[in-house]
């Protein structure tokens, strides 16, 4: 079977946009999303950073649009887009269009982000690397014993991909709402965004509160309990770095733009994740406003040193156990 028109090429002013279809999807359903999916191109001056980008279309049980490390490569899931197909018929083109262009700028996001910050690329791959090397390492050793030094590691570097995490969905859920004209800069704005950013970064935060907690019981067991302990912190961290970073980010990279007129988008893409908290900390603490994640201060509610000092000292007792 030879999907409809394989690649198409659109030339927009100087841009080239190119849609490639490996969708199954019938003919006018295709010809439809690649209509929609220029008009959205057109309309959002995020989407002329790039001379060239691709648009892949394709049916997958994954999620609507994603991207992927290349550099301009979108992927629209059209299964996703159509479901199934006779309902998606019936609908408007405003409706699919109003439905697609928030998911599409917020992977353009990425995308630019990935192309611009050096930093956040060198970041990622480092974290994604020590994950990998505990897959690895479990796999050769056949097991899922751990040693309780390593359960230590290994949520040290689950704290840095919550805060990668941070760094990425924040940026691309803030610049999401903010070109599709859902955040306007006002005072309803921050408080609505801070408090769910507070409510979020507190729950992470039982994490380390618990391990804190042992640690001034003096219930200190067996390694084998200690370890579950660690584990049981690290699987909780994690579930929140994947599914809450992103309104945790975004309320952090709106009270950037919030307090300081003097920064614009491109900035805040260029900032590695320590200058943006550092700057997030400094605004907030100056307008009379608790920050919700600090790195070494000690003035948010999450700080970063002060979580890493609470490990080192479990780890310390445990090991003395
Ligand atoms: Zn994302």
């Amino acid at each position: 079977m030879f999907a409809f028109l394989r690649r198409k090429k659109y030339r927009l002013g100087k841009r080239i946009v190119i849609i490639e279809n490996r969708s199954k999807a019938i003919k006018f359903r295709i010809k439809r999303i690649r209509k929609i999916i220029i008009e959205i191109f057109q309309a959002e001056p995020i989407f002329s950073k790039f001379p060239r980008l691709v648009i892949i279309l394709w049916d997958t049980d994954m999620k609507q649009v994603a991207s992927a490390f290349n550099p301009d490569i979108i992927y629209v899931n059209v299964a996703a887009v159509t479901h199934g197909g006779t309902l998606f018929d019936t609908r408007s083109d405003t409706a699919i269009y109003d439905e697609l262009k928030p998911t599409m700028i917020h992977e353009m996001v990425h995308l630019v982000h990935y192309s611009r910050n050096k930093g956040l690329m060198m970041y990622k791959e480092r974290y994604t690397r020590q994950v990998l090397g505990d897959i690895v390492r479990l796999m050769k050793t056949k097991s899922f014993e751990t040693t309780i030094e390593q359960s230590s590691k290994s949520l040290r570097t689950t704290l840095n991909v919550f805060l990668s995490k941070i760094w990425m969905e924040g940026a691309a859920r803030f610049l999401q709402n903010l070109y599709v004209g859902r955040l306007k800069f006002d005072e309803d704005n921050f408080r609505r965004l801070h408090a769910a950013a507070e409510s979020l970064v507190r729950q992470a935060g039982l994490a380390f509160e618990l391990i804190n907690e042992a640690l001034a019981k003096n219930v200190l067991i067996d390694t084998n309990a200690l370890n579950k302990f660690l584990q049981k912190a690290e699987a909780h961290l994690a579930g929140f770095a994947i599914s809450e970073s992103y309104v945790i980010g975004e309320h952090i990279f709106f009270s950037i733009r919030y307090f300081d007129s003097n920064i614009d988008d491109d900035n805040l893409l260029d900032m590695h994740i320590y200058d943006i908290v550092r700057k997030y900390e400094r605004l907030m603490l100056k307008n009379g406003y608790l920050p919700v994640l600090s790195l070494y201060s000690g003035s948010g509610i999450f700080d970063y040193k002060r979580n890493i000092l609470t490990l080192a000292h479990f780890l310390k007792k445990a090991q003395q156990n």
